[in-house]
């Protein structure tokens, strides 16, 4: 089993990420795939995959992190993408879920980035790992702009969450669709109008991939355990 979407790269590992990585391999998980949300922690994300061989990256901007980034942020992301064993471009999408720490960042800015980071993955022809939060129908119209060149490994949406309508618009432009521990939560998250467990049995196994989001979205029995 691979677990195609984690954050090792985070503080919140600092200081057993090896314990973690070893603890996991040791329970059967084959592979893991790092991914980052900013420059610093994509940059991470390489040296865990440089350091270890059950470890591959993904590399992008989160779209949260959109009004953070400085000149030369794509030059950086580009030269990224080219590095071994760098496997996708995300976490990238839009977001307009409003954060306690800055709120809704300018989805003018989410746009640009989002739609940057796009042209770098077709470029690379690296797939790309979407993060999307009430922010569906932005996201479908935007990737609808490069749907043509997406159309051989367009890549993954990741922790879905929506409708079903939705779900059906991403799986017809040929995405995978991975969902997290969230599935196990009882009722719907704010912003929401179909639970995930419902969702969920709507998308096809063979479109289906695994992922955890930790330190994110662990699953019930074992949500609150430390
Ligand atoms: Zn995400
Ligand atoms: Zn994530």
């Amino acid at each position: 089993m691979i677990d195609v979407h984690c954050h090792l790269n985070f503080k919140a590992f600092e200081n057993d990420y090896d314990e973690v990585i070893k603890r996991a391999l040791k329970k059967g998980l084959e592979l893991m795939i790092v991914t980052g949300t900013s420059i610093e922690s994509s940059k991470k994300a390489v040296e865990l995959a440089q350091k270890y061989k059950e470890i591959y990256a993904i590399i992008g901007i989160h779209p949260h992190h959109a009004d953070k980034v400085e000149n030369g942020w794509d030059t950086e992301i580009e030269q990224l993408a080219k590095m071994s064993k760098v496997v996708g471009i995300g976490e990238v999408g839009m977001d307009y879920y409003s954060y306690k720490s800055n709120g809704v960042t300018d989805p003018k800015l989410q746009r640009k980035i989002f739609e940057k980071q796009i042209e770098i993955s077709i470029e690379n022809k690296i797939p790309l790992q979407i993060h999307g939060r009430h922010a569906g129908k932005d996201i479908i119209e935007i990737i609808s702009q490069y749907k043509n060149q997406l159309l051989e490994i367009p890549g993954m949406f990741h922790c879905f969450a929506g409708n079903l309508p939705y779900l059906k618009k991403v799986l017809n432009m040929g995405f995978y669709i991975g969902f997290d521990g969230n599935i196990t939560y009882e009722g719907l998250a704010p912003g929401e109008d179909t639970a995930l467990s419902d969702l969920v049995k709507y998308a096809p196994l063979d479109r289906l991939v695994t992922e955890t989001d930790s330190p994110y979205l662990t699953p019930i029995p074992y949500r609150w355990q430390k």
